[in-house]
């Protein structure tokens, strides 16, 4: 396979007490090795229970999610057995938002950075477990000497290098990084994202960074796919999604950040309301009532999720008509 990892018709349903909620709904998408892809969305949009699902954290209600190993051959990461799980799972690892309560304040960062080795390779000795934390700690830049300490005692951008050198102590090859820089201050951000990109070149790493934060993910990913109320409603290279996006909810996110080019003027426009509950979605297209350009059809009928030009996808019925308007990059 050309992808490293391909998600096919995702779906995350919940039900409690009667009620369902659809967190994630038919999400389709695909990544090279080495890539990064994006997925952006406001909270609640389920991009972490996406995340989740992919690294089988929790599981997925249906679809798959074809993984091609280093052996070359493809397997449904969400259906292989326990016995093949075992061998596969350190090979898609997850680093999370909060730094601090990911991590056990009772363990020594040495501990903390070889617990997966000992999970996943419980022959190894314990010499070697150090010998590759200490290594794995220089990479991201810890001082080795920190190992012997506990996590309290660190600021939270050294706390999310311990997170990272903890995902990567055991070589995966994707990454799947959820808010990685949002609970830090803005200075540390784009120390801990160059980290990422440094990384990434170093080991070929293949990373899915999902994030609310529309620079960050502009800044780091090759791809992305942006989500509503569980959707994916647009999928593109970066540079064309952020050039010029082909769908309404992307418009209007993209509107509400400032941008830095002078000359490129955008329609402002603004997101009407707030986000539907995800217990009970609108009919049709989920972003309708918020939408500038919704017409009679959007109320009635969800919108298909298409590819509109080479690797550019996007749901939403009247995005032909949109871009023959040129809506968003008008003079
Ligand atoms: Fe707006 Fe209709 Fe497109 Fe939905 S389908 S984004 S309501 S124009």
């Amino acid at each position: 396979s050309e992808y490293i990892l391909e998600v096919k018709n995702l779906y995350k349903e919940y039900t409690s007490k009667n009620i369902t909620v659809k967190a994630v709904t038919d999400i389709s998408f695909s990544i090279k090795k080495g890539e990064t892809v994006g997925i952006v969305g406001e909270s609640g949009c389920g991009k972490t229970t996406l995340g989740r699902c992919i690294v089988r954290a929790i599981p997925a209600t249906s679809g798959q999610v074809l993984y091609t190993a280093e052996d070359g051959i493809t397997y449904d990461f969400l259906s292989i057995d326990k016995k093949k799980l075992k061998e596969l799972r350190k090979d898609i690892q997850m680093i999370f938002q909060d730094p601090y309560s990911s991590l056990d304040p009772r363990m020594t960062v040495l501990n903390i950075i070889t617990e997966p080795l000992k999970a996943n390779f419980p022959k190894m000795k314990k010499s070697e477990m150090e010998q590759r934390a200490t290594e794995i700690a220089e990479k991201v830049g810890l001082n080795p000497s920190y190992l012997r300490r506990y996590p309290h005692a660190f600021s939270g951008g050294q706390r999310q290098r311990i997170g990272i050198a903890r995902a990567l102590v055991i070589n995966p090859r994707i990454v799947v990084c959820d808010e990685p820089v949002s609970a830090l201050d803005v200075s540390i951000q784009a120390q801990v994202i160059n980290l990422l990109k440094d990384l990434q070149r170093e080991f070929g790493l293949t990373y899915i960074f999902i994030s609310h934060d529309l620079s960050v993910v502009e800044y780091i990913s090759d791809k992305v796919g942006v989500m509503y109320l569980g959707k994916m409603v647009e999928f593109a290279e970066t540079e064309t999604l952020f050039s010029r996006p082909m769908h309404p909810y992307t418009e209007a996110l993209l509107s509400s950040v400032p941008v830095a080019d002078p000359t490129y003027k955008m329609n402002r426009i603004p997101l009407k309301g707030e986000i539907p509950n995800p217990a009970n979605p609108p009919s049709g297209c989920y972003f309708h009532e918020r939408c500038s350009y919704c017409k009679d059809i959007c109320k009635k009928e969800p919108p298909e999720y298409r590819e509109i030009e080479k690797d550019h996808f996007v749901a939403c019925h009247r995005v032909e008509e949109l871009k023959l308007r040129g809506f968003s990059y008008d003079e």
